[in-house]
């Protein structure tokens, strides 16, 4: 319960679809990008998604309005939109990147078979104390856990 509000404070401010795009925006000519019409499709798919889209899947939504947007673009796109801070890789098995742009902290289940990932919150896993020689020797700047399995509709 506890860390469901925090979160829903951690976003707080784009707590909104419209406040996202604004704050968008503002991250990228605060950086010095251009803020085109492809990047804010771009980001706004993966905002209102909750699929962990690839590369890929975001393409192939984005070109319906943007026909002349290219993969290439689109791959670019998203490692911005990751390096500004707005969305996070999510760890994966090796197979396409995936993409969420709810960088509020959470844990992902992933299903082998369909390649569809689900969000879940863990308040045991969000506290788990690392090893004593890994707590002394680095400094750790971010947690997660990453689970596979098969899911209630591929069982
Ligand atoms: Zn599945
Ligand atoms: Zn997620």
């Amino acid at each position: 319960m506890k860390k469901t509000q925090a979160r829903k404070t951690d976003t707080d401010k784009i707590s909104n679809a419209d406040g996202a795009i604004e704050n968008f925006k503002a991250v990228c000519r605060r950086a010095g990008l251009r803020v085109t019409l492809q990047r804010v499709a771009v980001y706004e798919h993966i905002l209102g998604s909750k699929e962990h889209p690839s590369a890929t899947m975001v393409f192939e939504q984005v070109r319906k309005k943007y026909p002349e947007v290219s993969l290439d673009t689109v791959n670019r796109t998203l490692a911005t939109i990751t390096e500004l801070g707005l969305a996070n890789m999510v760890p994966g098995d090796g197979r396409a990147k995936r993409f969420d742009a709810d960088v509020a902290h959470h844990q992902h289940f992933c299903c082998v078979r369909c390649g569809k990932i689900y969000d879940f919150e863990c308040a045991e896993f969000e506290n788990m104390k690392l090893p004593r020689h890994i707590r002394e020797k680095f400094k750790v700047l971010t947690k997660t856990v990453f689970v596979q399995g098969i899911c209630g509709k591929c069982r």
